[in-house]
């Protein structure tokens, strides 16, 4: 039992921690650590299949509802220091005579110095009753470092006498950060079985797998993807941003070692269909790495605690399949209302909050990639230097710009020539964004092909241009305050003057 989960619990019960809820699926794991803390003390299980156990040999005791358990055990507490513990009872928690007893339980532990009694209550699901909150502390079992990691899989290798160099088991172990030990044990054993050894290779393993454990728990969304840098038109200053990162994502192991900073993340900030999700996707594909897309709504649960329940759970999930990009498209929609008034809002700044404190504190290898329009009502502090390693401002391209996205999206499609003169194009597209350039060139095609051409001319393009209704047109107003909040923050601008 590694000591720090063990030192963790142990201070819990020391600071009169009544209630601890442990949410993890392994409760072998959580026992050793339970009967670690409580050498000397009387430990009492309850089962909700079977009732009261013997902690130790697990043996039935007596069949009993919670509720009897709970009244049977609760004065224990006064003649010996006990510890209840408390499994697969989420259920249970709805039922106010439990809370009632629980409460009682856990305030007599507080204000009566004659009593000791600490409640474990483990389980995979977490309820919390809103009348416990108070009394509740959620314990998380922390994952390996990558020294244990290390340890785990060097002592594998030993049992299977099969010999890796260093390098690779130094390699091998950042791809596993983020998983437990019996994920990691389960993913060895699987590399094993395929091949015979562990090599490379297994990275491709792990991540698949790592890829499993995300989509059965449905908080985050694997976004499959095609778009490489190549894709974007202009944005060069963001370009050459990503790539000095990628120099680092493609070394990580040694630039950690050579004491370089793992890049955070970056905020991108910009006018509508600009290339802002486009380069979400093409980070991932130049830093090799997997896209995942947190949607804040999804994780709006119904119960108190539910949602940040959720929130917790699914920053623990990027960090479980990382190194990945984590992308919070449109975020400020995604955390609007914060500091209003209202339930809903309480619950979307509580949020905010608990993504902010992760940001601050991650060392992990997650790189968010936070994409916004308008962020007049964001709160200041969350644009503030140290969260991200840097703020871009995608302004509507610029005609060198313009010129480029118009060539990559014919050249897309195979149509583009060189009797094409694009040169021509860039007055009459002022003011066009990256999405309206792709609706003239598809627009253009389209066309053609009903006219029953074969090649593309600057004339079908320019009548095309004429046709379409750029964003400076239909969103004026939009445009003027995006330009307005933006000129009141320190950003760098994503593309190089024309
Ligand atoms: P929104 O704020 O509306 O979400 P966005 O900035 O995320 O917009 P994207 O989704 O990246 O915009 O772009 C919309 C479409 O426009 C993309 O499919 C892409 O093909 C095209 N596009 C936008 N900007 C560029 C660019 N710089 N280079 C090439 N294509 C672009």
């Amino acid at each position: 039992m590694k000591r720090s989960t063990v030192d963790i619990l142990a201070s819990y019960i020391d600071a009169l921690h009544p209630i601890i809820y442990i949410n993890h699926f392994d409760f072998r794991i959580i026992d050793e650590a339970i009967a670690c803390v409580g050498k000397d003390v009387t430990c009492v299980e309850f089962n909700n299949a079977l009732g009261l156990l013997d902690f130790k040999t697990k043996s039935p005791m007596k069949e009993c509802s919670l509720e009897q358990f709970l009244k049977l055990t609760m004065d224990d507490g006064f003649e010996n220091e006990t510890f209840l513990i408390l499994k697969d009872v989420h259920e249970e928690l709805k039922n106010p005579k439990v809370i009632a007893l629980l409460k009682r339980i856990a305030e007599n532990n507080l204000y009566k110095d004659n009593y000791s009694s600490a409640v474990f209550i483990q389980s995979e699901i977490t309820v919390i009753p809103r009348e416990l909150e108070n009394y509740i502390t959620v314990f998380d079992i922390p994952l390996p470092t990558t020294n244990e990691i290390l340890d785990i899989i060097n002592d594998f290798t030993a049992d299977m006498k099969i010999s890796v160099e260093d390098e690779t088991v130094d390699d091998i172990a950042l791809s596993f950060k983020g998983l437990n030990e019996f994920q990691i044990r389960q993913i060895l054993n699987l590399a094993y079985q395929d091949g015979g050894c562990i090599d490379r290779d297994d990275k491709l393993l792990i991540l698949k797998e790592k890829e499993q454990f995300i989509r059965k728990s449905g908080m985050l969304e694997i976004i499959n993807f095609t778009e490489t840098v190549d894709d974007i038109g202009g944005l060069e200053n963001l370009k050459e941003w990503l790539y000095r990162k990628a120099k680092i994502f493609a070394n990580l192991d040694k630039a950690i070692k050579f004491g370089v900073d793992i890049p955070k993340g970056i905020m991108i900030i910009g006018m509508p269909g600009c290339g802002k999700s486009l380069t979400a996707k093409a980070t991932a594909s130049l830093f090799q790495i997997p896209l995942v897309r947190l949607d804040v709504g999804r994780l709006l649960g119904k119960y108190v605690g539910e949602s940040e329940e959720n929130m917790r759970r699914a920053l623990q999930l990027s960090e479980a399949i990382s190194p990945c990009v984590l992308w919070v498209d449109e975020i400020e929609k995604a955390f609007a209302g914060i500091g209003g008034e209202g339930g809903g809002n309480d619950v979307t700044t509580r949020l905010f909050g608990q993504f902010l404190t992760w940001m601050q504190e991650k060392e992990n290898t997650v790189f968010i990639v936070a994409t916004a329009n308008d962020i007049s009502r964001m709160p200041p502090e969350f644009l503030r230097k140290g969260r991200f390693d840097e703020l871009f401002f995608v302004d509507l391209p610029n005609g060198e710009e313009r010129r480029k996205i118009l060539d990559i999206h014919l050249k897309k499609r195979n149509k583009w020539n060189k009797c094409i003169d694009s040169i021509a194009l860039i007055d009459e597209t002022e003011g066009f964004n990256g999405a309206d350039l792709e609706a003239v060139v598809k627009e253009t095609i389209e066309k053609a092909f009903i006219e029953g051409e074969v090649h593309i001319t600057t004339e079908n393009l320019l009548n095309s241009v004429k046709d379409t209704k750029s964003i400076s047109s239909t969103l004026k107003d939009k445009i003027e305050a995006i330009k307005s909040t933006i000129s009141k923050i320190d950003i760098k601008p994503a593309s190089k003057k024309n």
